[in-house]
């Protein structure tokens, strides 16, 4: 026997961890949702059984050169909850608390969301686990191009059609068609919606989630019976859906007298000037991107924010964030989900027992993907249209999404989030019976 076997001494690297679907609490979120809505449609349980499982998952390492010349592993996934109803639709987010868990949430919700609003489309999602705000545009570029190669097996324009979702934008849908489209040896616009218009992107799109929550509210207001002019909003997340719902809110005459953003949150009860809110977060010079520090407003407790008294409350941020701690402190009197899964399932057994109005997620905020569906149309027939003719088919299409979620809720005594769940999950199942199972 050796007497000493050679000292090997480990060699310390970093390993990004990967979680798998079920120890994600907002997966767990969803999967409770879709059970109670089992039991409201009477759901067979062998297709209730399919759609609690994502279709298609993948986790992909994505080595990128940093600018400092180190090498960084990210961690992406791409989830294809579904893929009934026709190519799965999602967005791409980049956050740092991305996990698989978290992307599948966000994909069976896009199920139920082009199934509401009874898009050729079926539910997809991903992410990358970085912090976008501290990569360099070369870091970001990088990371898009390789995630593209590294996902291109399991997407394509009748496949899985990415968009853009919290921490990406317009440019990176451009580097993942560029990137695609070079794989395949020809321009392919139709791979990815949200890209900019000079790229067969569509006129309106970057609004369009903004916009669609906006039309819900109105819908809401009108039959509440409240005017505009003589209401409050206060909007968490200040990124694409917030902005725009501020300036669309704005320009109706509804006074915003508070926004928060991943940095803080600043008030001003006489009413935030938001054409030059806009601007401050545009600045150049703001390289943060953040409300905080806006001249015209005080800051306040980003805890504070959510409980703010309003006519209209709107979470333009993140998941999970009405919770059962909060939601008997809310004090608006909507609702209105622009961000995905902002009110848990605690909260909304709160809610329910009070006047506060909601208007769930998959339902306000699918204004977006409704857009990128003219948008990949468009880009399929070659066929470009107004900005007219895409808002009013926007509008056409919430409004009807809208009234037929009312009709539900109404006739059945359910809240406003059974009602739309039901429909989208009622509208993938009776394609799933039609279609049989395979073999
Ligand atoms: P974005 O990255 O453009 O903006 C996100 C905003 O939220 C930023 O202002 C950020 O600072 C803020 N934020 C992040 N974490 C926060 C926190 N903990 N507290 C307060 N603010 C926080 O993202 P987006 O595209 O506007 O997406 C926002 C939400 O809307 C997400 O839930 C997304 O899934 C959902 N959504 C987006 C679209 C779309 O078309 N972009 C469509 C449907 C739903």
């Amino acid at each position: 026997m050796p007497s000493s076997a050679p000292v090997v001494l480990a060699t310390p690297f970093k390993h990004p961890p990967v979680t798998l679907f079920d120890t994600s609490p907002t997966f767990q979120m969803a999967l409770q949702q879709l059970r109670t809505v089992a039991g409201i449609i009477n759901l067979d349980p062998g297709i209730a059984e399919r759609l609690s499982v994502p279709k298609r998952s993948m986790v992909v390492g994505i080595p990128i050169r940093m600018d400092d010349g180190s090498t960084h592993t990210f961690i992406g996934y791409r989830v294809q909850h579904s893929l009934t109803s026709g190519a799965s639709k999602g967005g791409l987010r980049y956050a740092p608390h991305v996990d698989l868990g978290e992307v599948a949430a966000l994909a069976m919700w896009m199920t139920w969301k082009c199934g509401i609003m009874n898009l050729p489309f079926a539910g997809a999602k991903g992410g990358v686990a970085c912090d976008p705000a501290a990569l360099s545009l070369g870091e970001k570029e990088r990371l898009t191009r390789r995630f593209t190669e590294e996902v291109q097996a399991i997407i394509g324009p009748r496949i899985d059609v990415m968009a853009p979702d919290m921490g990406t934008d317009e440019q990176t849908m451009a580097w993942i068609y560029d990137t695609y489209s070079m794989k395949i040896g020809y321009a392919c616009p139709e791979i990815v919606t949200g890209k900019p218009v000079e790229l067969g992107g569509c006129i309106g799109r970057r609004e369009a989630t903004g916009r669609g929550v906006v039309y819900c509210i109105r819908a809401a207001m009108e039959e509440l019976k409240i005017a505009l002019d003589q209401s409050t909003a206060v909007v968490q997340g200040f990124g694409n859906v917030g902005s725009v719902t501020c300036d669309e809110l704005h320009r109706l005459g509804v006074k915003v007298t508070a926004v928060g953003d991943r940095y803080g949150a600043i008030r001003n009860l006489k009413g935030l000037d938001v054409p030059a809110l806009l601007r401050y977060a545009a600045d150049e010079k703001n390289k943060r991107k953040t409300v905080v520090g806006f001249p015209g407003a005080e800051e306040i407790a980003p805890a504070d924010l959510l409980t703010t008294p309003c006519t209209i409350l709107v979470p333009a941020a993140m998941e999970r964030l009405i919770t059962a701690e909060n939601a008997s402190r809310l004090r608006c009197r909507i609702l209105a989900e622009g961000a995905n899964g902002p009110t848990t399932p605690e909260a909304d057994t709160i809610l329910a027992g009070s006047d506060v109005y909601i208007i769930p997620d998959v339902l306000c905020n699918a204004g977006g993907v409704t857009v990128s569906y003219f948008e990949w149309v468009q880009d399929i027939q070659q066929f470009m249209w107004s900005e007219e003719d895409v808002n009013n088919e926007l509008r056409k299409l919430m409004l009807n999404a809208f009234k037929r979620v009312r009709k539900l809720a109404i006739e059945r005594n359910l809240t406003n989030r059974m009602a739309a769940l039901s429909l989208g999950v009622q509208k993938v199942a009776n394609e799933k019976a039609k279609r049989g199972l395979f073999p």
